[in-house]
């Protein structure tokens, strides 16, 4: 991968499932790997085993002011972000008339005001640089309607409607903004649904290390001149 090697790059929801098969793949490809997350003694132990280049800190990506102090130790110390992947998300589902405003109000929080809080925090610091590359992790649930995910398909056609908004406002900053979907992936948010049952034309479920080529390649500089693009990766289910 081409353009990542020395690079610090800031995944948020990094400290299990799809999120660590990210922060192990950008740090492979010899970036410095900032993990954020709510779980403390899982980043820790994967910042651990890491070793050099990579650091963890605690954020609530709901958090306006968690972001700013995050943002700024990491400038501080590393001296800006180059790669912002927004992957930190939660998931509910039910039937619309059993559906608390408070499932609501946390799904559209964690899924997309933390990706809007995001962008917002490092923008500045990859204009100062004239370059940057953001990842939103949306969804197939981000490209069609699904039974019951109401809220959650509402968050994730929202970032995937951020991504190409901010693509077109930060293209002439040098900042690409692109958005990945996967499809079933087998992490603990999908424990429960069984991918047999799914209609995936390659027979199997996804695992977290089938997303890392379309991240690095999102990341780094061999999509120089990709911004506002969606890639699917789903094993061909929602063709
Ligand atoms: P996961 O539940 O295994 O991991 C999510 C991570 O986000 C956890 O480490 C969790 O602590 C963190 N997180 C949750 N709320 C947070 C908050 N407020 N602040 C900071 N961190 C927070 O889920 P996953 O399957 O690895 O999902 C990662 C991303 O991929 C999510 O955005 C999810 O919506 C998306 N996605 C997953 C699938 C799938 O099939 N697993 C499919 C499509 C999209």
């Amino acid at each position: 991968t081409r353009g990542l090697d020395g690079r610090v790059a800031f995944v948020t929801g990094g400290a299990r499932g799809i999120g660590a098969a990210y922060v192990r793949a950008l740090h492979d490809a010899g970036a410095r790997v900032v993990v954020a997350d709510l779980l403390e003694a899982e980043g820790a132990a994967l910042v651990a085993d890491l070793g050099e280049r990579a650091r963890f800190a605690v954020l609530d990506v709901t958090d306006e002011g968690a972001w700013t102090a995050v943002v700024d130790e990491v400038v501080a110390a590393w001296g800006g972000v180059d790669v912002l992947v927004n992957n930190a998300g939660i998931a509910n589902a039910g039937p619309i008339e059993h559906y608390p405003r408070a499932k609501w109000d946390a799904v559209i929080a964690v899924n997309l005001t933390g990706t809007y809080l995001g962008c917002r925090a490092v923008v500045p610091t990859m204009k100062a640089a004239g370059h940057g590359s953001i990842v939103n992790i949306s969804s197939v649930e981000g490209m069609r309607g699904s039974r019951g995910l109401h809220g959650y398909v509402a968050a994730k056609f929202g970032v995937r409607g951020l991504t190409k908004s901010l693509a077109v406002e930060l293209g002439g900053d040098g900042i690409r903004v692109n958005s990945i979907h996967p499809g079933w992936i087998d992490t603990d948010m999908t424990a429960r649904i069984d991918p047999s049952g799914l209609p995936i034309p390659m027979r199997r479920g996804g695992r977290p290390d089938d997303l890392t080529g379309t991240v690095l390649y999102l990341a780094g500089d061999d999509s120089a001149y990709v911004t506002g693009a969606e890639i699917v990766v789903d094993g061909g289910m929602i063709n």
